[in-house]
């Protein structure tokens, strides 16, 4: 299996963790088919259960990132139904935000900027962390979105940016590493 549990896998832990104000929210945006299950099971370690149609889930899981441990719950509730409740509160309860669109559909990719500007206008005042994520990087021979696209679109909205592989595990360690230290860097910036 991928090198992600190999540094971690005795540290799994659910919510409750003692460190106080440690357990971020980490919710996953984006249009169906993008691979927001399949990044979200790879951080749960769980992506070879057999329920995995199973639709909406949240995964929780402590990791080490630069030798301090962080707790993340991850959402992968955003499609869970249409519902605009559930969606106006994803949009609200976040803590940092993963809005992934596939490499291969270039009509995910422009869904992407809309739930970017949505994020925005629910959140107008904060400086929450999101990283815009490319998946299915693997795919090379459909890509229809340029890294470079992915960049200058990041780039616009003021977020950072990773392109992956849930397929191939392909920087999904990195991803969830890189929301943690963003949640890091601005709470160290607040606490100054
Ligand atoms: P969701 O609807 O955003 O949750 O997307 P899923 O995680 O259910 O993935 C949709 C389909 O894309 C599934 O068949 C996955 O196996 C496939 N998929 C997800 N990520 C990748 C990837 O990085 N590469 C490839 N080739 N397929 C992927």
């Amino acid at each position: 299996r991928g090198g992600w549990a190999s540094d971690s896998s005795d540290s799994v832990a659910s919510s409750g963790s003692d460190a106080e104000g440690s357990l971020y929210k980490v919710i996953l945006l984006g249009e169906h088919g993008v691979g927001k299950t399949s990044l979200a099971r790879i951080f749960g370690g769980v992506e070879d259960c057999a329920d995995a149609e199973e639709a909406g889930n949240t995964y929780d899981r402590s990791i080490v990132v630069d030798g301090e441990e962080a707790s993340l719950v991850v959402f992968d509730i955003w499609e869970q139904d249409d519902s605009q409740w559930l969606q106006n509160h994803c949009m609200k309860m976040g803590d940092a935000y993963i809005i992934v669109y596939s490499v291969t559909d270039k009509v995910s990719f422009e869904k992407a900027s809309e739930l970017r500007i949505q994020l925005r206008r629910a959140r107008q005042t904060e400086d929450i962390p999101i990283i815009l994520v490319g998946n299915k990087s693997d795919l090379v021979r459909s890509r229809e979105v340029s890294v470079d696209e992915g960049r200058a679109c990041a780039v616009v909205f003021d977020c950072k940016f990773i392109e992956t592989s849930a397929a191939l595990h392909h920087n999904v360690k990195d991803l969830f590493e890189g929301i943690v230290r963003q949640i890091r860097l601005r709470k160290d910036s607040k606490e100054d």
